[in-house]
C-alpha cells in the first residue's frame, strides 16, 4: 500500500474498535489500558483474519472495561464473520462470549461441550469446582457448598501426576485415577468428559 492508502486503512480499523482517528499520533503511554487493548484488537484486525486467538484479553482490565471489550469482540465477530479462540480463567466471561467451551487442566482437555450444555450440567470435578468458584453478585443467593471447591496447589506442569493429572486435588480420586489416564468419553453428542468417576457412575 502507498502511504495515503495505509493511513486510510489504519483510521478505518481504529474507528472499528472505537478509537477516534484524531488520536492516531498519540504516544503509547497517552492511551488508557482499555484503549491499548482496543489498539491490540485493531492490530489483529488489520490483516483481515478469519480467526483470532485471544489469550486472556481482558484479565488485566477493570470490570467495566472488560464488558466493553467483550461486547466489542462479539460485535466484530458477527460483523466480520470472525472465529475467536478465547482463552480465559474467568468462567463468567467465557460464558458470555463462547458457543463452545473446552476446559484444560495442566494442558489436558478434561471437558468439552456446547456452552449451554456445559454451564447447565458441568460433568468433570474440576469444571464443577471452577463454576462453583464464580462469585454470584446477589446476597440472596445461598453460598455454594465448600466441598465443591478445590483444595491444594497446582502441580508442576514439568512433572505432572501419573494417570489423571487432576487426581492430587480431586475429592473423587481412587486408585484407577493414579494408574490410568482417563480418555474423553461422550456424555452426549455435543459433550465430552475425561473422568473415571464420571464413567463409573454412568456405567450401566
Ligand atoms: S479421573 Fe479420577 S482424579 Fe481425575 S477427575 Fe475423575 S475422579 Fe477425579
Amino acid at each position: 500500500m502507498g502511504k495515503a492508502e495505509r493511513g486510510t486503512k489504519v483510521r478505518q480499523v481504529l474507528e472499528k474498535v472505537g478509537i477516534l482517528p484524531n488520536l492516531i499520533n498519540r504516544y503509547p503511554h497517552e492511551f488508557s489500558g482499555g484503549q491499548c487493548q482496543r489498539i491490540g484488537i485493531a492490530r489483529a484486525l488489520i490483516i483481515n483474519p478469519k480467526l483470532i486467538i485471544c489469550d486472556e484479553p481482558v484479565s488485566a482490565l477493570d470490570v467495566s472495561i472488560q464488558a466493553q471489550m467483550i461486547n466489542l469482540l462479539m460485535e466484530l465477530q458477527s460483523e466480520l464473520g470472525l472465529s475467536l479462540v478465547f482463552i480465559a480463567h474467568d468462567l463468567s466471561v467465557v460464558k458470555h462470549i463462547s458457543d463452545r467451551v473446552m476446559v484444560l487442566y495442566l494442558g489436558n482437555m478434561v471437558e468439552f461441550a456446547g456452552s449451554d450444555d456445559f454451564y447447565g450440567r458441568p460433568l468433570h470435578p474440576y469444571a464443577q469446582a471452577l463454576i462453583a468458584s464464580v462469585p454470584v453478585p446477589d446476597p440472596t443467593v445461598p453460598k455454594r457448598p465448600q466441598d465443591a471447591l478445590i483444595a491444594g496447589e497446582l502441580p508442576s506442569p514439568i512433572n505432572p501426576p501419573s494417570g489423571c493429572v487432576f487426581r492430587t486435588r480431586c475429592r473423587h480420586a481412587t486408585d484407577i485415577c493414579a494408574e490410568q489416564k482417563p480418555i474423553p468419553d461422550t456424555a452426549n453428542e455435543d459433550h465430552l468428559v475425561a473422568c473415571h468417576y464420571w464413567r463409573q457412575i454412568n456405567a450401566g
